[in-house]
């Protein structure tokens, strides 16, 4: 049924071989325009079928991601990057939806909707995010999100690399491909790129970028403000919002947004390696002299903690006369580890708390949601806000919890796992309410 209900597309075959066959030679033939006429009626009939098809597949994709819950929660374990040739046991063992782990006075067994392990390639996490695109496409608001610590591998599974695609370029390729086949409908799409810091939003499209230091000085020009139509949807306030007409243009839109990423170029993971580390100093000194008596290296550790990367495309289906428009975030969001283990002290700890307070709200939104509570906090974060209309009823969102396989993590691993824990429980929580 699931494959029936991913691939429900009628391919209309339109027989044009018959209609040349019996022309001869272009001459005008007698009862021709009414054979003409005839085959125009076929074709109306079976484009109305294969609305009637289309309508069929998405009310049975929704029903099958409904089934499997609104909001799914996989968990993806990070390679192991030891540099030594000694294999140091891991603390960490995942068996299909079983994560277990185990260390000197540690006993934690967890399960989600879907484990990737160390050797779960970037197609493998794809194939579990797809259905969900074709919801996105059949007018749901989707969310997917990237969660855990520094150096999991967030933006490996939302980015990836130029060998190993992620999550993002993979579904704008998607989209585009099944606009292509869907003869039923027109879709056109657009996309906007955002970063949330410290309370303030971004623009990465915007015509003229801000330098690196004016965003993080609280700019007013980068500080966005949200807005809440009456119908619901959430607006932000001057974002750029770029058409794209194919796959070419929305990935030079797509790569432009990487590159103004005020974290872009830097991999706070290598931070010990020499090279990465002056990059990161060359491109922090200004903002750590702008801002007076900052430690440029605290500093540039806390904003490649702290940054929210949030990308939108917008989709606007078109199926006979009338037009649906719906909204796919792909966010990858800031590091989730504890304070004490940055060792952020002054304004380095407002902004470590600053991106906590983010991910806190996240997981309080999803537990109202789920709890069908009247009051949703959205207002308690701009990640909230923003999301406000993609994350609620109707909406559909996957939730990947990164983790890292190495004993020096556990105490985050363990963290990361009770965000999991707290999502999945709320969700069958609901279940059995529904059931009594
Ligand atoms: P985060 O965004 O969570 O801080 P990154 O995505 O930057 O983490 O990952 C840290 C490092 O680990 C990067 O060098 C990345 O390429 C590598 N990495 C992460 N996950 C994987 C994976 N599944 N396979 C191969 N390399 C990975
Ligand atoms: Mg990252």
């Amino acid at each position: 049924m699931e494959k029936e209900a991913m691939e429900g597309h009628v391919n209309v075959m339109l027989p044009q071989e018959n209609l040349r066959s019996d022309l001869p030679n272009g001459g005008i033939v007698l009862g021709h325009d009414k054979e003409i006429s005839t085959l125009q009626e076929e074709i109306s009939a079976l484009r109305s079928r294969q609305r009637h098809l289309n309508r069929r597949r998405r009310e049975a994709l929704g029903k099958l991601i409904d089934l499997k819950g609104s909001i799914r929660v996989f968990c993806r374990v990070r390679p192991s990057i030891s540099t030594s040739n000694i294999k140091i046991k891991s603390p960490v063992t995942v068996e299909q939806e079983n994560i277990a782990v185990r260390a000197v006075g540690i006993k934690k067994d967890s399960s989600v909707d879907r484990v990737f392990d160390q050797e779960s390639t970037q197609d493998d996490v794809f194939h579990e995010v797809k259905p969900i695109l074709r919801s996105a496409l059949d007018g749901h608001n989707v969310c997917i999100l990237a969660f855990g610590q520094t150096g999991t591998g967030k933006t490996y599974t939302m980015e990836g690399t130029s060998d190993n695609l992620g999550a993002v370029p993979r579904a704008i390729q998607e989209l585009f491909s099944h606009a292509a086949q869907d003869t039923s409908s027109t879709y056109s799409f657009s996309i906007s790129m955002l970063e949330v810091y410290m309370g303030s939003l971004r623009d990465l499209l915007a015509p003229r970028q801000q330098p690196l230091f004016r965003s993080i000085e609280g700019n007013t020009t980068c500080n966005l403000s949200i807005l809440a139509t009456t119908s619901g949807s959430v607006q932000v306030e001057g974002l750029t919002d770029v058409a794209v007409p194919d796959l070419k243009k929305a990935n030079q839109w797509y790569c432009r947004g990487r590159r103004s990423r005020s974290t872009s170029g830097t991999n706070v993971n290598n931070v010990s390696s020499r090279s990465h580390w002056w990059v990161g100093l060359d491109r922090v000194s200004a903002c750590a002299v702008c801002s007076g008596n900052l430690n440029s290296t605290q500093f540039y550790l806390v904003l490649a903690l702290s940054v929210c990367s949030l990308t939108r495309i917008t989709i606007r289906r078109c199926g006979g006369v009338t037009e649906q428009v719906s909204k796919l975030w792909l966010v990858d969001l800031g590091g989730s580890e504890r304070l004490l283990k940055t060792g952020a002290s002054g304004l380095t700890m407002d902004e470590g708390k600053a991106i906590n307070l983010s991910l806190s709200a996240l997981g309080d939104v999803i537990a109202a949601l789920r709890r069908k509570r009247s009051h949703v906090p959205y207002r308690n974060s701009k990640l909230t806000q923003i999301l406000s209309d993609s994350l609620g009823d109707g909406s559909k969102v996957v939730m990947v919890v990164h983790i890292s396989p190495s004993k020096d993590d556990v105490g985050e691993t363990i963290c990361s796992l009770g965000f999991a824990k707290r999502a999945r429980l709320i969700e069958s929580s609901r279940e059995l309410s529904e059931v009594r």
